[in-house]
């Protein structure tokens, strides 16, 4: 109670402190990830794959795609093992959606 800066209780601040450097991105502790496949479907932006990773206990995890997330943050709420972290994403552009925003914001229309 009181100085909660966090948008949702128990999770990270959002919008990280690095947002006006570079956009923020989740990325995966894969270490933490138990494959339990909530994640992939929940992301509007197909931002989330799982990979295999036969040697460990859970045979998959989930991995972000950098150059599709845009920072929203649903994943943070859909983790039972907070395994999502914040990451400045100095890739920011490069990634389809967006490019597509940086072209909306050029578009004359
Ligand atoms: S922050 Fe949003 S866009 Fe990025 S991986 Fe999580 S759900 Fe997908
Ligand atoms: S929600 Fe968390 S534990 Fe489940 S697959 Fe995604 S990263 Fe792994």
């Amino acid at each position: 109670m009181g100085n909660e800066q966090t948008k949702y209780p128990g999770l990270p601040p959002l919008p990280p402190p690095f947002v006006k450097e570079f956009p923020p991105i989740a990325v995966v502790v894969e270490e933490k990830c138990i494959a339990c496949d909530r994640c992939p479907p929940l992301c509007f932006f197909d931002a989330i794959i799982m990979e295999n990773r036969p040697e460990h206990k859970y045979k998959r995890t989930a991995v972000v795609v950098p150059e599709n997330c845009t920072g929203c943050g649903l994943c943070f709420e859909a983790c039972p093992v907070d395994a999502f972290l914040w990451t400045p994403d100095k890739t920011a552009g490069s990634g389809p959606l967006r490019a597509a925003q940086e072209t909306d914001k050029d578009m004359d229309v």
